[in-house]
């Protein structure tokens, strides 16, 4: 049955097979109509119930007539679609989410529960109407509204924000928890699993109407199985050898690529169960084929871990090359680019001071007894004292760096000028009162505020009864006397809260500065809250190492103060990393020549730590400190936060270290060593030389990792010599004890070069210590250049 659906100035024809004809097919199709031609509307398909369908009549008195039955549309009717006053309710107005997996290239945060979206690619949902961003988990936990989003977005965007800063979740947690809850007390309709995805109009009110399922979709990556698997959209046979079909990495669902668009976004919630009976029954139909009867989770896929670990086993180098090359011409999708890995941030652009309290003051101080009165203006760097309240002419400054102490003034001499706080620097006391000649609320304030400007980043911190010393336990692993008397972080540095040199899983690290030496530092802050359930040793285990290692090529601790909330970690400060260094250069990836530098002294300073058997355990770019902008720096590792103590023969088993750059072995759960360490070197070397990580975007990155059969496309790798590759492919092989040790690295053909050899050894001139070559080996390196006419 053909006829046309008019609204408006707009005319719609539409076909109806007359078998499917119905009233409420004829309102299904007609908020199709509108939903096509009024997307800006936000009509609800869930609102079909409030349409009302008139066909025209034109030769009747009355032009308009109500549709009734199905038999009041004839072929070529004219049905005129009006929507019902209700329709107009701001409450109508609601928008299901239109979820769909995304790549974020920069680190995102869920909208639902604030914390991080983990992994490089594929980490979480977005909304295409709201934008907002979401785990898996908490997508099926959110209201299924777009608009309801949008109305809060403000309060969770500032809720995040503290979030980051090591503020609690728990507000925009609650706040939409408490929605959901609200919602399901009025609104929420439970559909049984089935009606989950599919559009039904049933007559319920429209409220029960207003929290619609939400349509989660499968996060699909390509996928090998080593067994038959039917596509279970159209239940035909994934073919081929290997790559033969796509599979969700949460519930397991297998289709083939072509199917990926007609699969439903159903991604069940309990994903096992669901999956686990769906396989089941393909498997049945299977296992006349395949005569496999295996009852491990492999039914439905394939590369079980403990399969590619025989693989692995049975595999002999050669073999394991030319399965690298095998990979290389199967792959089709391209290598992910580097990036910081999701858990670490970087700002290093230091924002402009934000005022903190800014008035009239009079001050004089120990040495002119005469009264000034300035406009102060409180930064989180220095004390203005500007001649006006508008001008920039300024009397003077003092640097919070310099300032050793603030005391309120208790007991007065008497005849001496009412003042009544003072300000202690090392060469000068500064009394200090305000125009009141009292002892104000607004005197108090200026107190407390500077006291908070000098302890930034204390929890501590008591405004209200202006200045409360707190018990701080305090390690100080320099020799300096004065330091070790210290009761609080602040006596000795002045962190710079706006000074943000980096982040990671741990902490966020601050510059700082020691306010009687002056030196620079930098300041880790562990909030110790955020990781309750991390036993406390382990958060000092950073700490605990590095106060044994005194190496160039590790960063210099320099002090430890620990709250009950905080962990403060003082160490010498760096440039920048090396991560910064491989995106911001020129092709986003460096030349052979500085990439060759910097591994021998990352390998160098791994020496030194393997020596003592620590392991470092999270070896990647970002923990490569560098001492300058300069393009032959000094480096040091940083971040022993996960690094263990691991004997030359044993192992370990908890769980360490960053996903993209971790060894199959610690995916695995399996047993590791130092060996570890030897795996993220190759990654590194990887990495930088190409801009990319060694993994593919379509493939799921463990089973990557697990088969370590890594691509080295031709864009850049061809401009590479086979060196490079050589060693990388040693380094990241999955049985442990084949990966060369550190010398033996070292004593690779890649870095044994002469030019790297004399960029070393340009360095160690700089620094003034020979640590990273061997006299030793001056005289064939010296034999080498003579041969060579160099
Ligand atoms: P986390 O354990 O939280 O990963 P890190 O110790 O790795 O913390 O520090 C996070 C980031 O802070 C580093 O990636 C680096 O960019 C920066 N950073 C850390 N220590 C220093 C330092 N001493 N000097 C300069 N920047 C640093
Ligand atoms: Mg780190």
């Amino acid at each position: 049955l053909e006829f046309h659906f008019q609204i408006g100035f707009h005319r719609e024809p539409v076909a109806i097979r007359r078998a499917e004809l119905s009233v409420t097919a004829l309102k299904e199709a007609a908020v199709a109509v509108l939903e096509k031609q009024f997307p800006q509307a936000q009509i609800c398909l869930r609102l079909a119930q409030q349409i009302y369908l008139f066909h025209h009549h034109p030769t009747s008195d009355n032009i308009l007539q109500v549709v009734k039955s199905p038999e009041d549309v004839r072929e070529g009717s004219l049905i005129e679609i009006v929507l019902s006053s209700e329709f107009g309710d701001e409450n109508m107005k609601i928008r299901p989410h239109t979820l769909s997996v995304h790549s974020y290239r920069s680190p995102a945060f869920c909208d639902y529960c604030g914390e991080m979206l983990w992994g490089i690619v594929r980490q979480g949902l977005r909304c295409d109407g709201c934008g907002q961003n979401y785990h898996k988990r908490c997508a099926y936990k959110i209201p299924n509204d777009c608009t309801l989003v949008r109305k809060r977005k403000a309060s969770v965007s500032t809720s995040l924000q503290t979030n980051w800063n090591g503020g609690s979740t728990l507000s925009l947690q609650d706040s939409v928890a408490s929605s959901v809850s609200s919602l399901s007390r009025n609104e929420v309709v439970s559909l049984h699993p089935s009606q989950r995805s599919s559009r039904t109009y049933s007559c319920r009110p429209l409220w029960m109407e207003r929290s619609p399922a939400i349509r989660v979709p499968h996060t699909f990556q390509v996928h090998t199985y080593t067994r038959p698997t039917v596509c279970m959209h159209c239940k035909k046979l994934l073919k081929g050898f290997f790559k033969q079909g796509l599979q969700c990495k949460d519930c397991k669902f297998n289709c083939h690529k072509r199917c990926k668009n007609e699969v439903p976004a159903n991604c069940p919630e309990e994903e096992t169960k669901k999956s686990g009976n769906i396989v089941l029954a393909n498997n049945t139909t299977l296992s006349r084929a395949n005569k496999s009867t295996s009852r491990t989770q492999g039914h439905y896929d394939a590369v079980a871990p403990s399969t590619v670990e025989q693989n692995a086993r049975s595999m002999d180098e050669d073999e394991q090359t030319e399965n690298n090359m095998m990979a290389v011409e199967s792959s089709d999708a391209p290598n992910i680019p580097l990036m910081r890995v999701v858990q670490s941030i970087k700002q290093t652009k230091k924002r402009s001071s934000t005022v903190l309290k800014d008035g009239w003051l009079i001050h004089f101080t120990n040495k002119d007894a005469m009264c000034k009165r300035h406009y102060w203006r409180l930064d989180t760097k220095s004390i203005t004292m500007y001649r006006s309240e508008t001008g920039a002419n300024y009397f003077k400054e003092i640097q919070l760096s310099e300032i050793l102490s603030t005391v309120m003034v208790s007991r007065l001499q008497p005849g001496e000028p009412l003042h009544f706080f003072k300000i202690l620097t090392s060469g000068l006391e500064l009394l200090v009162r305000d125009d009141t000649g009292e002892m104000s609320q607004n005197v108090i304030d200026w107190h407390t505020k500077i006291y908070q400007a000098l302890t930034p980043v204390d929890k501590q911190q008591d405004s209200a009864v202006g200045v409360k010393r707190k018990v701080s336990v305090m390690i100080s692993l320099t020799r300096d006397p004065e330091d070790s008397k210290a009761t609080d972080i602040s006596q000795i540095y002045q962190v710079f809260p706006d000074e943000v040199l980096g982040s990671g899983q741990f902490g966020i690290v601050y510059g700082g500065k020691h306010r009687k030496r002056c030196f620079d530092v930098a300041i880790k802050v562990v909030d110790k809250l955020r990781f309750q359930h991390k036993e406390e040793s382990q958060l000092r285990t950073e700490v605990q190492i590095l106060e044994t290692l005194d190496h160039p090529g590790i960063v210099k601790l320099f002090n430890m103060f620990e709250t009950p909330e905080q962990i403060f970690v003082v160490m010498e400060k760096l440039r920048g990393d090396m991560l910064e260094m491989i995106l911001s250069s020129e092709r986003g990836r460096l030349p052979e020549r500085i990439t060759k530098f910097l591994i021998s002294q990352i390998l160098i300073a791994l020496r030194c730590l393997h020596k003592q058997n620590i392991v470092h355990c999270d070896l990647k770019p970002e923990n490569v400190l560098l001492s300058s902008d300069d393009p032959f720096p000094q480096l040091k590792l940083c971040d022993f936060g996960f690094a263990r103590i691991i004997g030359q023969k044993s192992f370990r088993r908890s769980v360490v270290g960053t996903p993209a750059y971790l060894a199959p072995e610690v995916l695995r759960k399996e047993c590791y060593n130092r060996s570890l360490d030897m795996w993220s070197v190759g990654v590194i070397i990887y990495v930088s030389l190409s801009g990319t990580f060694p993994f593919n975007e379509d493939e799921d990155i463990n089973q990557q990792i697990q088969n370590a059969a890594f691509m080295y496309p031709p864009n850049p790798w061809s401009e590479m010599g086979t060196d490079s590759v050589d060693l990388i492919a040693s380094l990241l092989q999955v049985k442990k004890r084949k990966r060369p040790s550190v010398d033996k690295t070292l004593s690779h053909i890649w870095l044994q070069d002469y030019q790297c050899w004399q960029d070393l050894r340009q360095l160690e001139k700089q620094v003034g210590k020979r640590y990273l070559t061997h006299e030793s080996d001056d005289e064939r390196w010296e034999n080498y250049r003579r041969e060579h006419e160099m």
